[in-house]
């Protein structure tokens, strides 16, 4: 999974496998509409991956979970991962 920052500070989770991201976008230019094959957070890590620039962190399955059901669709800086603009990817 990749986290990815937005333009307008949210933070996205991208599954590599399968290629999926949480942002709006991707969930009606790509599932609804079937305009797109991809959200520009899923071509940012697919380029970040073919040139190697991406921050990885392995991470617990219970940290993985905790992540999960976290609400980061907030703008609230204060209650982010702070180390949500890395782009961990197991
Ligand atoms: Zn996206």
């Amino acid at each position: 999974m990749a986290i990815v920052a937005g333009s307008s500070n949210q933070v996205y989770n991208c599954l590599l496998t399968g290629d999926f991201c949480t942002c709006p976008s991707y969930t009606f230019t790509v599932l609804v509409k079937m305009e797109s094959l991809m959200c520009k957070h899923l071509l940012a890590v697919h380029l970040a991956e073919a040139l190697g620039e991406f921050n990885s962190k392995t991470i617990s399955d219970e940290d993985f979970a905790a992540y999960m059901s976290f609400d980061n669709t907030t703008n609230d800086k204060s209650s982010q991962d702070p180390g949500a603009s890395a782009l961990p990817r197991n």
